[in-house]
């Protein structure tokens, strides 16, 4: 039966949402293909692909975070000119507009793209999805920034030669500004990319890193501690070690906690409840996002939708607030982002 009472919260919750101004600081630009039009460059392009040609539906299912990878991976080898993420960049600005975000820091991931397609120019590609976040998003509304995930599954020297890449991209003024991990975290730990990381920094950058979803509690630290990670994505098991939920809330580092994206890979163990709550309880900097929405079938919205069901609305509120702060957006559009988060929490407690 439907209790009329949880149903009109939930409508009033999905309202708080729908009017929060939301910066993303956890989504992969490739992850944002939308199933169809995956479909149509994979015909378009002539790429074999067994996803492409089952049903719409099953396009995108998957049951391992291994099988996830190898889904991404798909979807990459379907993009391959300069143009079709010219695409994907302006699709990502429309959705992104529709859901009232207003800064994004999106990955971006070369050394997947040169991976399948050595020919692809990274940097004129990057300038085309440059031109179309600037001319788009400034008709939107939506800033974007740009951080290069390092990609840890092809190794330490090409994590290196991005981390490079990264930084020529950040000094020709195409709104680079960090350099992420992810990947096969059980199998390529932090600590392999020292190097890189303190080279990025050393160049400007900001570090950020995929730590504790497919590995444990020192991985996050490690991130922390080693690469010099000023945000970790995901992170949920730093539960696993109360010394590491210490540090993350001791140095404020906050976690991109993405809970569809965590059910779906088993990060988060079927039947159990995403331990947002828990960490935002123990004090950590929450802050929420989507990861793969595309990929995941969910949106950024729907996403604030789960976190605000399970720790309320006023956490919601918090979460968008801490996004903000944890954005590496400047000073000025920091305070612009929470004068609008201001107004529009002001009117979910006064109506008038
Ligand atoms: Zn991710």
């Amino acid at each position: 039966m439907i209790d009329p009472q949880t149903t009109a919260a939930d409508v009033e919750l999905g309202r708080l949402v729908r009017r929060l101004p939301k910066v993303q600081l956890h989504c992969h630009l490739e992850g944002t293909v939308r199933a169809e039009t995956f479909r149509a460059l994979a015909a378009e392009r002539g790429v074999d692909s067994e996803r492409a040609r089952g049903t719409l539906e099953a396009t995108y299912a998957f049951a391992t975070f291994r099988e996830f990878l190898l889904t991404f991976a798909e979807v990459c080898k379907t993009l391959q000119r300069p143009e079709d993420y010219a695409r994907l960049a302006r699709d990502y600005v429309v959705d992104a507009a529709a859901q009232n975000v207003r800064h994004a820091e999106l990955f971006i991931s070369p050394s997947v793209w040169t991976f399948f397609h050595e020919d692809l120019d990274v940097r004129e590609t990057v300038a085309a999805m440059r031109a179309v976040f600037d001319d788009e998003g400034a008709r939107r509304g939506v800033t974007v920034a740009l951080i290069c995930d390092l990609t840890r599954n092809f190794g330490v020297e090409r994590a290196f030669d991005t981390a490079r890449v990264a930084v020529g991209l950040a000094e020709a003024g195409f709104g680079v500004v960090g350099v992420g991990l992810g990947g096969d975290e059980a199998n390529f730990p932090p600590a392999l990319y020292r190097e890189p990381f303190d080279f990025a920094r050393a160049h400007g950058l900001h570090a950020v890193a995929h730590a504790g979803e497919a590995a444990g509690a020192t991985s996050v630290r490690d991130a922390v501690e080693i690469l010099g990670a000023e945000r970790i994505g995901h992170g949920v098991r730093a539960l696993e070690d109360p010394a590491v939920v210490d540090l993350l809330v001791s140095r404020r580092i906050p976690l991109e906690l993405c809970p569809t994206s965590n059910r779906l890979t088993g990060a988060v163990a079927a039947g159990s409840p995403h331990p947002i709550a828990e960490l935002d309880a123990r004090g950590v900097v929450c802050t929420v996002d989507a990861d793969d929405p595309a990929l995941f079938s969910t949106t950024l919205d729907e996403e604030y939708r789960i976190a605000g069901r399970a720790c309320g609305a006023a956490a919601l509120v918090r979460f968008a607030a801490n996004a903000i702060d944890a954005s590496f957006a400047s000073p000025r559009r920091k305070a612009s982002l929470r004068r609008e988060l201001s107004a529009a929490a002001g009117l979910e407690t006064n109506p008038a």
